[in-house]
């Protein structure tokens, strides 16, 4: 028998997930050429070469025992260091070494906050749609998710119906920007509303409310769009980082937790979160690739490569006739269906072998998200099943 938590999970496992399998299924009937998978936020642009020639170096160069043994629960201090700097010289912050705890990538990081942040029963906020993992984060550690909607056509959180819905038992609020699966970048003037929100409210009740930011898409944003750094503009903020996406190395399981001095109860809760790390059974984030991010910490991505599919996938499909939000940051296409229900669109764009995956996976019906970190080529070998689709579903 397994448990009542884990029932509940196994009866809602991940659609994302699911539409990737359906995707691998159709690849083996009709071939990988003839189906294009938009499911899964998986980076089709190899990690910078300066990323596979550190994990080549630091195999040469650095002591092997000492590479692949343990360290402090927190990660290597010197590669803390590092990182702190590098965020000081981008966002004019202050950390060190002491602020940051290296992790097993965002999904990670999350859960450690949350192990150490929740009582049973609290609650932590979310802006829906949301990244789908949040609803287990919260309640492997038996708080309690509550969704404030940001509808369309913006898609952005709404100070107001923040402050409606914080009570005595708010915990957090996550908050992801860029916004996975909306595209939209949050800006500064959002930024600072929901602050001053959190502020008021956390003196209403006496309260601490953390504000958790996570960023696993910090680095992709197109044009001269800003990401706001949000310890700047709230101080119970902790942030969520993940070399995911930013140095396309999602399988390697690297980020990091940033925990400023300024926050309520600092030292306890850093502490807290060290032991979170090992008690949650990842002990430390994998000590290779902590040494490589470091070395590569002023590496970029190919955000170009990205950008062109962002611009070829929304122009076919707003000249096509769909609905879609222009994304600012990460790599997803939000488009409205023709249809109230988008399971229904996602079922008859598989007919042409498009795989989708419908916005209820996000908490938000009526859309579906669009995956473009795929290779260009998938993307022009699309557009006749994009032409099809249109046909049939928005002449009828
Ligand atoms: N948060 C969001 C919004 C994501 O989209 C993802 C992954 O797609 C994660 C967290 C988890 O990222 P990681 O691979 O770093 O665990």
């Amino acid at each position: 028998m397994i448990s009542q938590k884990m029932e509940g999970f196994l009866q809602n496992n991940s659609a994302i997930r699911a539409m990737f399998e359906e995707g691998k299924r159709l690849a083996s009937i009709y071939g990988a050429q003839n189906v294009y998978d938009f499911s899964l936020g998986n980076p089709n642009v190899p990690a910078p070469k300066a990323v596979n020639d550190a994990i080549k170096n630091i195999l040469d160069e650095e002591d092997p025992v000492f590479v692949h043994g343990y360290m402090s629960n927190v990660g290597y201090e010197d590669v803390r260091q590092t990182i702190a700097e590098s965020i000081n010289e981008r966002f004019g912050t202050k950390f060190g070494s002491e602020n940051l705890i290296m992790t097993v990538g965002a999904a990670s990081g999350l859960n450690v906050i949350f192990k150490t942040l929740l009582n049973e029963g609290d609650e932590v906020i979310a802006f829906s749609p949301y990244f789908v993992e949040y609803n287990a984060y919260v309640t492997n550690y038996d708080g309690v998710l509550k969704e404030v909607p940001c509808p369309g056509p913006d898609f952005l959180p709404n100070a107001e119906k923040l402050a409606a819905a914080i009570t005595p038992k708010t915990r957090a609020v996550i908050m992801n920007n860029p916004n996975n699966p909306t595209g939209v970048v949050y800006p500064v003037k959002i930024i600072e509303e929901i602050a001053a929100v959190l502020e008021a409210k956390q003196k209403e009740y006496g309260t601490d409310i953390y504000l958790i930011s996570d960023e696993p898409y910090r680095e992709l944003v197109y044009g001269d769009v800003e990401v706001p750094y949000l310890t700047k503009y709230y101080r119970n903020t902790i942030v969520g980082y993940s070399f995911s996406k930013s140095l396309s190395l999602p399988g390697e399981r690297i980020g990091y937790l940033v925990i400023p001095s300024e926050i309520s109860d600092y030292q306890n809760v850093y502490d807290a979160a060290a032991i979170a790390t090992r008690i949650l059974g990842y002990v430390n984030a994998p000590s290779l690739m902590q040494r490589v991010v470091a070395r590569a910490i002023h590496e970029k991505t190919d955000v170009a490569y990205y950008d062109k599919n962002r611009k070829f996938l929304y122009e076919l499909l707003t000249s096509l006739g769909f609905e879609c939000v222009k994304p600012e940051g990460a790599f997803y296409l939000w488009l409205k269906t023709p249809m109230e229900d988008e399971k229904e669109f996602c079922a008859i764009a598989k007919e042409y072998h498009l795989i989708l995956v419908p916005g209820s996976s996000f908490k938000c019906s009526g859309y579906v998200r669009i995956a473009y970190c795929v290779s260009h080529e998938t993307i022009l070998r699309s557009e006749d099943a994009w032409k099809k689709l249109a046909q049939r579903v928005l002449t009828r």
